[in-house]
This record gives structure tokens, sequence and C-alpha cells, in this order.
């Protein structure tokens, strides 16, 4: 049984803590695409973690930990995060990488942080990862694949290539430092000793779990309206954060995912540039800020104050019709308790006419928000464990939303904690 855990929203809906909770009943967890560029926040009985590569049910001693052939693999930083869990008291993992991981490559970052201080105020807001440059590099064809590093001729080969392109925008675009060839091999030659314990046909391995009746979670980065293709292009990652994508990221066939949890964020938020419709500003936004998340709505890569929103029916419900939701988990629904009233943007206003359809991005720039107003609960629900516990107010703002993106809620989240959960059915 595969199970998609992925974000309707932009990103940091919480996804981390569903994964960490629902990994306890699983077996294996595969993260698909991405890579060190964003950050899943977990707190459990281990202490407080702060996942950029590593899956999120790394904490049970039960599951397996794999990074599957879409992701984006910086192998140092990956050796690293193992080392910094197993240093807090963690288990050491059981972590497999597909022998089909493309490398993310020091040089990735280099261009990465090249091209934002080129375009300055014109910029993507990209976290400097290396992202963009590597899934470039990918569909140009001189990235380099993990079973790449264990041939000599090939990687050499390689290694050549890449220098010859890089090195003449280096030169002429950048004006910065050229590439040496024989650094950039002994990089992966490093890179090679340094993965070798973990590489493993992981679609082979992932084939024979679900014949034999394993629990597959895959764990999805960022959320919908991010998507390469289907987000707001081009303030957008540069791999696909949709389950379907799942399948091409793990290897496995797209009709086994039987189940697409899809993270639902109680109030919205987002890092980076692009149209947010239901965007608030000021002391207004501050303070939603402040109370956000768990300590504060703060990027967990990059510390950077995330922008602030109200929920946002339109660009949930065409989430969640993305992703292919068939369930919802709807987080962080504690933190709107302080609230007198509550504003939900229920539509757009583009060129004076109101549609609830999310447009594309040329359009959506345009867009303003139509709002109404929830009343608010006015006390904290966490500790609560039963639905029928929440106050009224609280259960019509989850019913309410619940209608609008026409996707069952069957969980709902007051807390960070790995039991501040609310299950509804099931
Ligand atoms: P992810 O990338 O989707 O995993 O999300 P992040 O980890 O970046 O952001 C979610 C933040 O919200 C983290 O700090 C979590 O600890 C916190 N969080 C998750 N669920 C809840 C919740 O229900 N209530 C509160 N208050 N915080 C939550």
């Amino acid at each position: 049984m595969v199970r998609a855990i992925v974000g309707a929203n932009w990103g940091d809906e919480g996804k981390g803590k569903i994964t960490d909770m629902l990994a306890k009943e699983s077996d294996i967890i595969v993260r698909f695409q991405g890579g060190s560029n964003a950050g899943h926040t977990i707190i459990n009985n281990y202490g407080k973690f702060a996942l950029h590569l590593l899956p999120s049910g790394v904490f049970y001693d039960h599951t397996t930990s794999i990074i599957g052939n879409g992701v984006a693999l910086n192998i140092p930083y990956l050796i690293q995060e193992i080392h910094s869990i197993v240093e807090k008291g963690v288990p050491k993992p059981r972590i497999l990488v597909s022998d089909r991981a493309q490398v993310l490559m020091p040089y990735h970052v280099l261009f990465d942080t090249y091209e934002e201080a080129r375009l300055a105020g014109k910029s993507f807001g990209s976290t400097k990862s290396g992202i963009a440059p590597f899934y470039a590099d990918k569909y140009a064809k001189i990235g380099i694949q993990v079973s790449e590093l264990f041939d000599e001729t090939v990687i050499r080969e390689k290694v050549e290539r890449i220098c010859e392109t890089k090195n003449v925008l280096l030169e002429h675009l950048y004006h910065k430092p050229l590439l040496d060839p024989e650094e950039l091999l002994d990089t992966c030659h490093q890179y090679r000793d340094m993965i070798e314990p973990y590489v493993c046909d992981v679609s082979s391995y992932l084939y024979d779990a679900i014949r034999e009746g394993k629990t597959i979670l895959l764990e999805g980065q960022l959320g919908s309206l991010k998507d390469t293709d289907h987000g707001i292009y081009p303030m957008v990652t540069s791999s696909s954060t949709l389950a379907a994508y799942g399948a091409i990221g793990a290897g496995i066939p797209p009709y086994e995912i039987k189940d697409i949890i899809t993270v639902v964020k109680a109030y919205s938020s987002a890092v980076g540039a692009g149209a947010f419709v239901s965007e608030i500003f000021g002391e207004e936004a501050d303070e939603l800020r402040r109370r956000g998340g768990d300590g504060g709505e703060f990027g967990a890569t990059t510390g950077r104050p995330r922008r602030m929103g109200w929920f946002d029916a339109v660009a949930t419900r065409y989430g969640c019709r993305i992703q292919g939701a068939t369930e919802v988990a709807f987080t962080v629904l504690d933190v709107l308790g302080y609230l007198d009233e509550i504003p939900v943007c229920v539509g757009y206003e583009i060129d004076g006419e109101v549609t609830k359809d999310f447009p594309a991005t040329v359009k959506l720039e345009k867009a303003k928000p139509v709002l109404t107003t929830l009343p608010g609960w006015k006390c904290d629900i966490r500790g609560i464990r039963k639905y029928e516990e929440l106050p009224e107010k609280c259960r019509n703002y989850i019913e309410f939303v619940e209608k609008e993106i026409g996707v069952p809620i069957t969980m709902v989240s007051n807390g960070p904690g790995r039991d501040d959960i609310i299950m509804r059915q099931g």
C-alpha cells in the first residue's frame, strides 16, 4: 500500500509532522523530489529537528528511509544530516539511496548564488541550494547520476564535458573563477566513497516491497503552488511537488499510489516571491507570524520570515485537485485561537469579475481577494483529541473549509507534537 503525503499550498503545511506520525505504522518512507532547499520541522521524543534531505520517517527503528531517483542529492549534506540526528540519540537509520538519483554538485550552489546576484531585484528568491541549476543540468543531460560515480571512464568524460560548458558561463557571464576538472574529479571520488554504503536499485527494492504488502509513504516537499508545471510559474521550484511525480521520483507504478493525503494549512504562509492573493501585511501579519507554526513562521532552511495570509479557498481547492487529494490533513488550526473573527478568501476578483478558479500566473497577478469572515473560537484547542470536543465555532471553520475545498478533512492537527492530532474518520 502506497500513500503520498503532499502539500496543497506553498509548502510549510506541516507535512513533516504528519509523515513522522504516520511513519509509526509504515515500513518505508521515500523522498521523491526536491533537495535540501526546504525543511521539515519535527518534534518528537528525541527533540526538535529540522530535516532537509532525510525523509521524516527516520526516527523509528523499524523504518527504511529512501532517497529516490527524483531527488537532488547533496551527498555531504545527507551524510552530515545522518550524523546530526544520530548525535542527538536517534538510532542509526536504515537509508537507501537510488543509483539513479543525481548528484547536486558544489558548482550548482555557486551558479544558483551567481544567478540570483545577477538578477538582483528580479531574482526568484532562491534558497541558493543549487536546485534550479541542478534540475536544468539533469534535463540538459549533463547531470551526474549516482551510478556514474562508480565508473572511472564515464565520470572522467562527464567532468570534462561539464567544465567545458560551465566555464564559458563562469568566464563570460558571471566573471567568476573557473572549474578545474581535476578538482571536480576529486570531489566525485570523495562523494562516491561517502555514498557507497547506501546505494541501491530503489525502484526494484520498492517493487518487491509493494508485492510483499509493505506500507510505503511518499513524502513530498513544498506544495502544489510551487510545482513547476501547475504552480505559480516562474516563482516555483524546479521539480514537481505533486503526488503523481511520486511514481516517477520513486520508480513505482502510478496506480500503486492509493491514498493522497494532502496537507492543508489553516491559514496561508509562503516564502520567496510570487503572487499571494490573500497576503496580509503590517501588524496583522506580524501577529500571525509570531504566533504561527511552532515558535513563529520563519523558514526552516533560511530563517527568513514567511509571508503571511488568510486561508485561501481558491488556491487550496486547486492545490488539492492538482494533487488528486483523497483526504486532507488540516494543520496549525490551534494558531488561530486568538482571533475574534477569521477572514477567509473565497474568491478572486480579476478585471472586475469574481472567480473561484485558480488561474495561470499572468491573470493571478491581477487577482484581488474576495473575503468572507467566520467567527473565531477564542480559546486554546491544544490537547483536545476528539472532534466533538472542539468548540462549535472551530468545527464550523473546519467544515466551512471542507465544503470549499471539496475533500474530506480526516485529520485535524492542533499542535506541533506527534500526538497533537484529531482523527475524524477511520
Ligand atoms: P513541512 O515542510 O510541510 O513539513 O512544514 P514545516 O515543518 O516547514 O512547517 C510546519 C511548522 O508548523 C513546523 O514548525 C511544525 O512544528 C509546526 N506544526 C505542524 N503542525 C502544527 C500544528 O498543528 N500546530 C502548530 N502550532 N504547529 C504545527
